[in-house]
C-alpha cells in the first residue's frame, strides 16, 4: 500500500502546528516547528489568508497526516463513517482510532504511528490470539491485543514504552506494561480523542 515516506516534520510546518509525528524529539526543542515556524517551500513565509475551501482542505490534510493515511484510503473511511449512524466526522475519528496501528501506538508500543504500521507489517502482534499483520484493522471493544511472543524482546517496543509517558494512556485502553498487552476496552468519544482536528470542515469539504 502506497504510503507517504517524505520527512516527517514537514507534514508539521506545513500545517502550521504539531503533529507529533516521530516520537521524543516532538517534545523538545529540537522540533522542527519549535525551530522554524513557517511552511516549507520557497514561499513558506509569504503565504496568505486561506479561502473557506483552503481552510478545509488544510483541516483535511491534517487529520490526514496525523494517522498517516493516503488521500483514496481516507475517502473510503468517510464514506464508510457517512453511512453509518451518528455524527459523520466524529465518526470518521472513531474509525481512524479503531485501526490496529493506531491503538499499537496509543498502548505505547510504538513512538510514532508510522513505526506501529510497521512493526504490526512485520508480524510483531497477535489480536484474540491470531497472528495480526494489517495495519487496517478495525478493532472491537474487548479485542486484546499482545506483542508476539517471539517479538517480546524487541528494543523498539521497549524503547517506545519508555517514552510513552510523555503521550499518557488514554482511558478507553488499559495496558499490561509487564505482560506487553493491553486491551481495547471501548470506542472513544469525540471528547476521547484530543487531536487538533475540526472534522465538521472535512465532512463540508466532501460533502461538496
Ligand atoms: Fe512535528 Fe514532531 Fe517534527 Fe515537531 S519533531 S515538527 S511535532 S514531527
Amino acid at each position: 500500500m502506497a504510503r507517504y515516506t517524505g520527512p516527517l516534520c514537514r507534514l508539521c510546518r506545513r500545517e502550521g502546528e504539531k503533529l507529533f509525528l516521530k516520537g521524543t524529539r516532538c517534545y523538545t526543542e529540537k522540533c522542527g516547528i519549535e525551530r522554524r515556524k513557517y511552511a516549507p517551500g520557497q514561499h513558506g513565509q509569504k503565504r496568505g489568508k486561506l479561502s473557506d475551501y483552503g481552510i478545509q482542505l488544510r483541516e483535511k490534510q491534517k487529520a490526514r497526516r496525523i494517522y498517516g493515511i493516503m488521500e483514496n484510503q481516507f475517502r473510503i473511511y468517510f464514506k464508510k463513517a457517512s453511512k453509518m449512524k451518528g455524527i459523520t466526522g466524529e465518526t470518521l475519528l472513531q474509525l481512524l482510532e479503531r485501526r490496529l496501528d493506531n491503538v499499537v501506538y496509543r498502548m505505547g508500543f510504538a513512538a510514532n504511528r508510522r513505526e506501529a504500521r510497521q512493526i504490526v507489517n512485520h508480524g510483531h502482534f497477535i489480536v484474540n490470539g491470531r497472528k495480526a499483520n494489517i495495519p487496517s484493522i478495525l478493532l472491537r471493544p474487548g479485542d486484546v491485543v499482545e506483542v508476539a511472543e517471539v517479538s517480546k524482546n524487541k528494543q523498539t517496543i521497549s524503547d517506545s514504552l519508555s517514552i510513552a509517558e510523555h503521550r499518557g494512556l488514554p482511558d478507553w485502553i488499559e495496558v499490561d506494561i509487564q505482560g506487553l498487552k493491553g486491551k481495547f476496552i471501548r470506542i472513544p468519544s469525540r471528547e476521547d480523542i484530543q487531536l487538533p482536528v475540526q472534522e465538521q470542515l472535512i465532512v463540508e469539504l466532501y460533502s461538496k
